[in-house]
């Protein structure tokens, strides 16, 4: 599915500032404000906007950031990323085409970094890692690229899964819903019509 110029240009304001009202919103893309919380909502629903969180700098904070380069069997590779994800210090974890997961990692001080590598070295599977400890950070942004011309796969509003093949389309309330098959529309659509109910009764 295609993304016109009034979804880009949502992002890309909200991507610079989170906490940007719907009504200078409306007044930058140049629409009206029920057109901005509806937009906003279905970016929401195809999981293009993920949530909207603080920005902590923390070198601020005196923490210490690690890149971990963790190298693994590839049909392992997404059972290693998911275990590493688990211990809280790792915040980012990246598989890639290789055998190898990236992760960045936050400790609060030195002397932690230790703790962290014998958790990771603990992680079943993993054959070997390197670590680089971050002596500065030059930039760290939101890692969307903002640009016109962006499409998205669309995910089942129902279930939330990847919708491979044709989607199926439910127009309610002026806006498209779309699932991955008809047991999902159906569950979905009895759901809305409940909900609704209650709110005008
Ligand atoms: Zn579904």
């Amino acid at each position: 599915m295609d993304l016109d110029n009034t979804d880009v240009y949502i992002l890309k304001h909200l991507q610079d500032n989170a906490r940007m009202s719907f009504r200078e919103l409306a007044k930058k893309v140049g629409v009206s404000v029920p057109t901005i919380s509806a937009r906003v909502r279905t970016l929401e629903k195809l999981g293009i906007i993920r949530g909207y969180r603080t920005d902590i700098n923390p070198e601020r904070l005196d923490e210490c950031q690690i890149v971990l380069l963790v190298k693994c069997t590839p049909s392992v590779k997404s059972e290693v990323a998911t275990a590493l994800a688990e211990i809280e210090e790792i915040r980012e974890v990246m598989t890639t085409r290789g055998p190898r997961v990236v992760a960045l990692a936050t400790v609060k001080h030195q002397e932690d970094i230790d703790g962290l590598l014998e958790r990771v070295s603990k992680v079943s599977d993993v054959l070997d890692y390197e670590h680089l400890v971050v002596a500065g950070v030059v930039k760290a942004v939101s890692s969307a690229l903002i640009t016109e011309g962006l499409s998205t796969s669309l995910i089942c509003y129902q279930c939330k899964d990847l919708i491979h093949g044709d989607p199926v389309k439910v127009r309610m309330d002026r806006k498209d819903h779309y699932f991955c098959c008809h047991s999902c529309e159906k569950l979905y659509v009895e759901r809305y019509l409940r909900i609704k109910e209650k709110a005008l009764a």
